[in-house]
């Protein structure tokens, strides 16, 4: 009997650990794909592909000529198209498939969240005033606070932002989490930050501004998520596990 063909769509701490745990298995045969965006990815422990498909068409023709039978959406909360193509792509193929996605962060007591749609929002929430704001947002997306130049900005990414944004007063520190409830808290007060710009990204690596932002008293601009995955989604690499054993690929289906 074969083994059974996994592609994870990646680019997230999940997917790694999720292919970390598949990566032994003899009965299985897992490919991880790469958006291509960072410069210098971690390893990872299966074989990985890296770059776009070709929207939701492009995945579907990779998934018919490599023999995929699984399709696991691990992609970030905050990547909406590629989601929308591995659902369509699934669909159309007849393959399995299922999202994986962390737990938004819910607010605790102490919290200063003001919750907002999109970067838009994000931008009028900071208000009329100047103030000291940090960006925690990623690189890609950056550019919508050029639309409030009148702020001081402290811009946080993994690569840089390119082009850099057109402000008089920004300054920016290129970082990979996981980050530390203390660093953190060192990073606002030494750059005097009056609000952080987050996403509800969810996860443990980059919660730690969310609980330096408390403990200081200092307001968080926080990015819901825009829409729920389109397939069925589990929101642990536990239960990724337990789905593509029980529903995937049950024993009988492996030929065990
Ligand atoms: P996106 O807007 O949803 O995707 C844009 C395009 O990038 C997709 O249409 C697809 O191109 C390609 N793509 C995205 N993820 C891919 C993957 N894993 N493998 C192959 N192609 C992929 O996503 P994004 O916001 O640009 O994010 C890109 C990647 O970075 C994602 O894999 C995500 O997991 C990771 N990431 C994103 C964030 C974030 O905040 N957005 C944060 C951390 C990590 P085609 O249509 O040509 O296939």
């Amino acid at each position: 009997m074969g083994r059974n063909r996994i592609l994870i769509l990646g680019g997230t701490t999940e997917a790694r650990k999720l292919a970390e745990a598949l990566a032994g298995r003899a009965e299985l045969d897992v490919l991880l794909s790469l958006a291509g965006r960072t410069a210098t990815p971690l390893p990872h422990p299966v074989p990985v592909r890296s770059g776009g498909f070709g929207g939701a068409d492009g995945l579907a023709r990779f998934i018919v000529q490599e023999g995929i039978e699984l399709l696991v959406d691990a992609t970030h909360p905050f990547a909406p198209r590629i989601s929308a193509n591995a659902a369509e792509a699934v669909a159309k193929t007849g393959i399995a498939g299922f999202a994986l996605r962390r737990p938004a962060w819910e607010s605790v007591p102490g919290d200063r969240r003001t919750s907002v749609a999109d970067m838009q929002e994000a931008v009028k929430a900071l208000g009329a005033s100047p103030r000291r704001v940090f960006l925690a947002i990623g690189r890609q997306e950056a550019h919508y606070f050029n639309a409030a130049p009148h702020h001081d900005y402290l811009v946080r990414s993994v690569d840089p932002v390119d082009p850099p944004l057109q402000l008089q007063r920004v300054s920016y520190v290129l970082s990979m989490g996981p980050f530390h409830l203390e660093d953190e808290k060192r990073l606002l007060i030494d750059h005097g930050i009056e609000v952080v710009v987050a996403k509800n990204s969810g996860g443990d690596a980059t919660y730690a501004k969310i609980e330096a932002a408390r403990e200081l008293g200092i307001e968080v601009v926080m990015i819901r998520r825009a829409l729920p995955a389109n397939m069925p989604t589990v929101d642990s690499v536990a239960a990724a596990l337990r789905h593509i054993d029980q529903v995937a690929f049950p024993a009988a289906k492996r030929g065990v």
